[in-house]
């Protein structure tokens, strides 16, 4: 996404991004201002009236949309999910406002904010386009000042002084994410370096695989809740395993800090248990399988006081226990749970939970041994099936063992 004042040079940028990059792709926004110049409909935005704008904002039909110098505009959601999951790269020229709103529902979005040189300069390139009114032109430039207050949210920042560089500039931030882990599947030249991970995957093109995430929260008070160091990595890594793989995912996450891959995957955020539980319930009715990477809390407050607790001389915080999920559930599909133990005895204790929960297999890893388990950006493990028969998951990043673990996993279903 590419923001800034109206005049910094953002349609510039963009269009130079598309020239450049084969399969970076313009988002042409809905507009209610008329054509200037030689826009053209379809090319530059649609141009639609008030009412159709309203149509389209009641259908959900807008990603994001907002209200710029008196006029409306908007991004199609539909388009934007379609052309991120044909692995193109979404190029948004679009107002301060609107970006962040795509950030909150796309965390992966890439924010970079334009400036001209100085305020000056903006003027000039404003009254050099030819194309508004002066009134529109100090307008626009009264508008600057708000915009800028916002930059501190965006993710780059650049000035756009000469054409020739800024033109590099953009193009190294579109390099560098284009080669970031999160937005890309595993790297075909990477696989060849292990033998035999993921010789299972292509069991899963086209399969529905749901994947649960993250840890749960429970609330004391509207401010407070008990929750659990879970990062939610092993479920992103389990996600972005069965995408590469060529299934239909979708995740299921509690609050935390890794969300899902842009595009492709619906995302459906709980915060309880019983939130979780019931969300499972819709969500596994028609799936192949079922990964049950969240690390559920098995207590919540008995209580869940309104507003917030008053600091005081200390209370009594009385906890009940929360409903076992998989146990609840009775998934009509395959599940993967996954048991993260301490102690020596840890593998009987995951293979009796495996049993109570009725999984089809179980990924047992340690939370007393280095570079396992919550928190982690590594981990380790063996994967048990009901049948008896195992494999050890040799270690390294969360998002190889995933892979391993969908393979192996393909190879028994
Ligand atoms: P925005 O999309 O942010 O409103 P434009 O890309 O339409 O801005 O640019 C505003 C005006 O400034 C245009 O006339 C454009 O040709 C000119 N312009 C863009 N980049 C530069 C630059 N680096 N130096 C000088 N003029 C520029
Ligand atoms: P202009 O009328 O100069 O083409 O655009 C005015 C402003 O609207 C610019 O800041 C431009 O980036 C922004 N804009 C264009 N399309 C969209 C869109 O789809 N959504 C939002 N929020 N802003 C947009």
């Amino acid at each position: 996404m590419i923001a800034g004042p109206s005049g910094a040079g953002k349609t510039t940028l963009a269009r130079h991004l598309v020239e450049t990059f084969p399969e970076a792709v313009f988002s042409v926004s809905c507009t209610t201002r008329p054509p200037r110049g030689s826009e053209r409909d379809g090319v530059d935005y649609r141009f639609v009236s008030d009412d159709e704008f309203s149509g389209l904002v009641a259908s959900s039909h807008f990603l994001e949309w907002a209200e710029v110098h008196g006029n409306r505009y908007g991004t199609s959601g539909e388009w934007v999910r379609n052309t991120l999951a044909a692995g193109g790269s979404v190029v948004l020229d679009i107002d301060v406002q609107g970006a962040l709103q795509v950030k909150s529902a796309v965390p992966a979005a890439v924010l970079v904010f334009v400036l001209p040189p100085d305020p000056a300069e903006l003027g000039r390139r404003l009254s050099g386009r030819g194309t508004d009114s002066g009134e529109t032109v100090s307008k626009r430039l009264s508008a600057a000042a708000r915009e800028v207050a916002l930059l501190g949210a965006f993710d780059y920042f650049m000035v756009n002084d000469s054409p020739g560089s800024s033109r590099l500039r953009i193009e190294s931030i579109y390099r560098a994410e284009r080669m970031r882990m999160a937005a890309q599947s595993w790297p075909r030249e990477a696989l060849p370096y292990h033998a035999g991970a993921g010789s299972g995957l292509s069991a899963w093109k086209g399969k529905k695989v749901v994947v649960c995430s993250g840890p749960t929260r429970e609330g004391m008070d509207d401010v407070r809740f008990i929750s659990n160091r879970s990062s939610g990595l092993m479920g992103l890594s389990m996600v972005n395993a069965f995408l590469d793989a060529g299934a239909l995912v979708t995740m299921i996450s509690g609050p935390c800090r890794y969300d899902a891959p842009p595009g492709s995957v619906p995302l459906i955020r709980v915060e309880t248990a019983h939130e979780m539980l019931a969300a499972l319930r819709e969500a596994v009715a028609v799936a192949d399988l079922l990964v049950m990477a969240a690390a559920v809390g098995d207590y919540r407050p008995k209580v869940c006081t309104p507003g917030k607790l008053r600091r005081g001389e200390g209370f009594l915080l009385e906890l009940e226990p929360t409903p076992d999920l998989l146990v609840s559930l009775d998934a009509p599909c395959p599940v993967l749970s996954f048991s993260l133990e301490y102690g020596p005895d840890y593998r009987e204790r995951a293979l009796e939970k495996m049993l109570k929960k009725g999984s089809f297999a179980v990924f047992v890893n340690r939370g007393d041994v280095p570079g396992q388990g919550m928190e982690s950006q590594t981990n380790c493990g063996e994967l048990i099936f009901a049948d008896g028969s195992s494999a050890q998951v040799a270690g390294g990043s969360k998002r190889f063992i995933a892979l391993a673990i969908a393979g192996l996993l393909g190879e028994r279903l």
